[in-house]
This record gives structure tokens, sequence and C-alpha cells, in this order.
């Protein structure tokens, strides 16, 4: 049977095999399949949007990670990408999209504005979405470039895939869900 070139297998987690068997643990098979699975929640406000339109097109395709299966619904979604300017009185809404986000859920703050406020240094600006929600990986740029977004998905892949199933339930976990005012179940 001749190989198949279009598509890239991938790779077992560190384990034990022999012919007919391969072992590993628990946490690594659900880190590889979370990881190959992502579904995103795009929360775009402004022209980091336009960029994460441009990675989710074939030139750049998403879907080559995984990624392909946007979620407009918290509640089937376990990654949070955050695209755009966030006015303060945005804070409240962006906070209870996470909540309704099941566990486990991860949070990529694209682009200046949402890593920082941007070049919004005003009043009426959240000046970082870390003020309300707590964040896994800050992609730089203003726009960041669709490779940029990649490479956050990257970081958030390889945060995926090494992350203990007990992480959620730890008391470090949380008490940082708590300085939030978020509980562990993700309701307040
Ligand atoms: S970081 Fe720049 S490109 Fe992105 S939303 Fe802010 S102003 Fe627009």
């Amino acid at each position: 049977m001749s190989e198949n070139k279009k598509y890239t297998q991938v790779a077992l987690p560190e384990g034990y095999s022999q012919p007919g068997f391969f072992a590993t643990s628990l946490d690594k098979v659900v880190g590889l399949a979370r990881k190959n699975s992502i579904w995103p929640l795009p929360f775009a406000t402004s022209c980091c949007g336009i960029e994460f339109m441009a990675t989710m097109a074939s030139n750049y395709d998403l879907g080559r990670f995984g990624s392909e299966r946007l979620s407009f619904s918290p509640r089937q979604a376990d990654l949070l990408m955050v695209m755009g300017t966030i006015a303060k009185k945005m804070g409240p809404i962006l906070q209870q999209v996470y909540e309704q986000m099941a566990e486990p859920r991860w949070v990529i703050a694209v682009g200046a504005c949402a890593s920082s406020g941007g070049i919004f240094d005003t009043h009426s600006v959240l000046q970082g979405i870390d003020r309300v929600i707590p964040v896994d990986v800050y992609v730089p740029g203003c726009p960041p470039r669709p490779e940029q977004i990649l490479d956050g998905i990257l970081k958030i892949q390889q945060l995926v895939e090494s992350e203990s199933l007990r992480r959620r339930n730890s008391t470090e976990y949380k008490e940082m869900l708590a300085k939030y005012g978020i509980n562990e179940i993700g309701h307040k």
C-alpha cells in the first residue's frame, strides 16, 4: 500500500510498547486527545479578529491543529480566544462567558489590546483581560500575524498536553479563581 503523505500522524505519548500492545498513563492519553481537539470560542471585538479570520482560512488553516470547530456557545468550548479591545463595561460580560465554559478551559489573549489595553490607555478600556479572567497565553502584536496566533495555539497545545488531571482540583487553582471572584465550578 502506498504511503499517504497528505496527513501527519500524531506522535504517540511516552510509554512502553512491544509488538501488539502499547501502554502509557491516563494523563498522557487524555492530554493527547485534548491537545488535538481544542474547540475555540472566538471573542472578537475588533481588528485582531480579522487576523483570526485569516488564521482560519485556507492559507494558514487552523484545522491542521484540530481546532477548526469553532464554538459560539461557551458551554461547548474549551479555549477562549479574546481578540480586540475590551471596554471596561465588557469586563463582566467576558467573565460571564468564561464562567459558562466547562472545565478544563484555557484562555489566549490575542494582541496588545486584549493583553494590556494596547494603544488605548484610556479610562474606558480594560488594561488587559487578566484583570477579570486568568490568561494562559499572551500573543503580542498590533495586530499579531496569523503565524503568531498559530504560535499561541501551539503554546496552548503544550499546556493542554502536559496538564495533570488533578490540576483543576488543586487548592492553588481554586485560590487563583477565587482571586477573580470565580468559584471552582465556574459560577459566582
Ligand atoms: S491590538 Fe491592535 S490590531 Fe489588535 S485590536 Fe488592538 S488596535 Fe486592533
